[in-house]
């Protein structure tokens, strides 16, 4: 996609139909040129939700000091992980950002300054996933980055700044995993279809029941929530972009899961659809 085409997309950001929000549970990197089922998942639900005129992508593996959104006109694909074949490495996804977008958010955003960012581009959060939906690459994307040093209360209050962009057109995606516990993963089980630890599951059945009776604030209180949750979120990053997905669900909106299922025993790829349905 050319600049000039870009710029008339994304300036001066029509107004639209209200967007779906997704929250898309991204697992292994090497889901990215896999062939499986969560790959099947995501192509599908792009084929369900109109096409965006933008992406922001909320994701697990851009932690900072502060918020920031990328904001330069062509973000680089960033291999952000070691060990994988070089197949994994090989992979480009030139999407292009949209510098106009990531004014917009900053100037939207009243709980924070928000930083305007030309260091990053797109992590394998985002791409890995994006790349399914959009294989053309011709979607502009950009990424806000979660502040590491606030908490779940502060994130889920920042994402509810973001819900106008739903009418401008722009899909916003949270990319993580809800229950996600590298340390504990059974590598010899990861073929195994849907192994899961009963701790997962048990975690992963409270989420999804606070998620469908839309009591968002036990999600925001995951750190109270028992041992499971302990087990199924040792670090917050990979759960906290379910928050930005759960903060934008408005009035009687739906809320459907997809590719929910357990792998290697403690990760799911559980994902969530908030759409007017
Ligand atoms: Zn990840």
């Amino acid at each position: 996609m050319k600049l000039n085409d870009l710029n008339k997309i994304t300036e001066p950001f029509q107004t639209t139909d209200k967007m779906p929000v997704l929250f898309l549970g991204h697992g292994s990197p090497m889901n990215a040129i896999e062939e499986n089922e969560f790959v099947s998942g995501f192509r599908k639900v792009a084929t369900e939700i109109p096409k965006p005129q933008a992406i922001l992508c909320v994701s697990a593996h851009w932690e900072t000091r502060g918020t920031f959104v990328t904001a330069m006109d062509y973000p680089p694909t960033i291999h952000d992980f070691g060990g994988f074949p070089k197949e994994l490495y090989d992979v480009q996804y030139p999407a292009p950002g949209s510098p106009a977008l990531a004014k917009k958010t900053k100037a939207m955003i009243k709980k924070t300054d928000v930083g305007l960012d030309d260091k990053w581009g797109l992590d394998h959060g985002a791409w890995s996933v994006i790349k399914h939906l959009y294989p053309k690459a011709d979607v502009p994307v950009i990424q806000m980055s979660l502040d590491h040093f606030q908490n779940p209360q502060y994130h889920f209050e920042l994402a509810r700044e973001l819900a106008v962009l739903r009418k401008k057109g722009v899909l916003i995606i949270g990319s993580g995993n809800m229950v996600h516990n590298l340390r504990m993963v059974a590598w010899n089980k990861l073929n195994e279809p849907e192994y899961g630890y009963d701790w997962a599951y048990t975690a992963s059945d409270k989420m999804k029941k606070f998620i469908s009776n839309e009591n968002f604030q036990a999600v925001i209180n995951f750190r109270s929530q028992g041992k499971e949750f302990d087990l199924a979120i040792p670090t917050p990053e990979h759960f906290l972009p379910l928050l930005y997905t759960l903060a934008l669900k408005e009035g009687n909106e739906k809320i459907e899961f997809f590719n929910d299922k357990a792998v290697g025993g403690s990760l799911t790829m559980t994902s969530v659809k908030i759409s007017q349905g």
